[in-house]
């Protein structure tokens, strides 16, 4: 089932990639200029995460950095204490360090409004995609859970089951008090969120709750607000959705800079902003030789739509949320080796991945480093 999904998903994607790669030829010139300016942060890491936490400070906001996700949970969990309901846009960093789960268990009603995390959500699984999570699920499948675990029954047409959903989370946005997203970038020179999406959710996520929080890796910041909004738009080409439906720039809470038209009319965004920066490895990868190309990623999955590996066994291949060729790199970065070896192991080396990056990372030989390291650690197979 999973193959026959894929092949239908990818297929379009690819055919949609192509499209916007000989429509919009600037779009080429951008990846290529993008990696450099990724190249430049990954070297000064520090120094940019300096800038960035200085620059939300600057509009307002509050910036941390989070070591590792324990870190990171602990960091959100205290802006958001419990009792709260709390709205979810789409992110990966927010899975990485189970924040849902943390967040849940402080006593908050949490909702992912992802469509596919959504559905990943009540279905109690786990995703399959990192940027269409629910991509191993039929329309029949989702009708199921829909029925079993909300009591909706609007058959399987994926428009009435996309509007079941909206409506359902429609109620919680409108009672939420804290928004959290992930990032696409993190412009250091402003401390501005830029989002890229096709949904909308996220962009109620960041505007309807009084309290809005961003999670992101530090390899998400790159110098300008022009690099970042340069970098959504080449995020979304290279995943086949361009134009993009809504990009979202976030910088600081709700202005109130006009005293006398607040007291007519009150801001209607959050009153606070918070950004959460995620090490958890990410800076030792940056000295890292090899793992430090995975820090130009930016999670398009390009390469997952054609990789023969991921194609064949989906999930298996990486661990979720980090999955694909790409998720491989990540999960080295995020979890060590260690946790990455098992499937480093099972890529076929057929290089497709190397040939459609945008960002030029030669991912078969990242992976072929992690393989060779995980070796070492853990001694060859024979020797087990
Ligand atoms: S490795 Fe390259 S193709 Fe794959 S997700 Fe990252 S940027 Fe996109």
């Amino acid at each position: 089932m999973w193959q026959e999904l894929f092949a239908k998903a990818s297929d379009a994607a690819l055919r949609r990639i192509d499209e916007a790669l000989s429509r919009h030829s600037y779009l080429e010139q951008l990846a290529k200029r993008l990696r450099e300016v990724k190249l430049e942060v990954i070297n000064n890491l520090d120094y940019y995460i300096e800038e960035a936490v200085k620059s939300v400070e600057r509009v307002g906001g509050k910036a941390y950095l989070a070591e590792d996700g324990e870190t990171a949970r602990e960091i959100i969990g205290r802006i958001v204490g419990s009792g709260k309901v709390v709205v979810l846009g789409k992110s990966n960093t927010a899975l990485e360090v189970g924040l849902r789960e943390h967040l849940q268990k402080l006593g908050n009603e949490v909702w992912e409004t992802d469509l596919g995390e959504f559905i990943v959500q009540i279905g109690g699984d786990k995703p399959s995609h990192m940027i269409a999570p629910a991509l191993h699920l039929s329309r029949g499948d989702v009708a199921k859970l829909f029925k079993e675990r909300l009591g909706i029954d609007v058959g399987d047409d994926p428009a009435a089951l996309a509007t079941a959903a909206g409506e359902f989370l429609r109620a919680k946005f409108a009672k939420a008090d804290v928004g959290i997203t992930g990032a696409n970038a993190v412009a250091a020179d402003t401390g501005a969120v830029v989002n890229v999406e096709n949904e909308g959710n996220i962009r109620k996520a960041t505007v309807f709750p009084p309290v809005y929080i961003a999670i992101a890796g530090v390899e998400k910041i790159v110098p300008t607000l022009l690099d970042a909004l340069e970098l959504a738009l080449v995020q979304a080409a290279y995943h086949g959705l361009y134009p993009p439906t809504y990009v979202e720039v976030s910088a600081g809470p709700s202005s109130t800079a006009d005293i006398e038209l607040v007291r007519v009319r009150p801001a209607q965004g959050p009153r606070e902003f918070h950004l959460v920066l995620v090490d958890n490895g990410r800076r030792a990868a940056a000295k890292d030789p090899a793992l430090r190309e995975a820090l130009l990623c930016i999670r398009c999955l390009r390469c997952g739509f054609v990789c023969p590996t991921y194609r064949a066994i989906g999930r298996e291949f990486g661990e979720p949320p980090y999955v694909g060729p790409a998720g491989v790199m990540w999960l080295a970065v995020t979890r060590g080796v260690a946790a990455a070896g098992p499937s480093s192991v099972k890529c076929l080396h057929a290089g497709n991945c190397r040939e459609v990056c945008p960002m030029g990372i030669n991912i078969p030989e990242v992976i072929a480093y992690i393989k060779r390291k995980y070796v070492e650690e853990v001694g060859a197979p024979s020797n087990r």
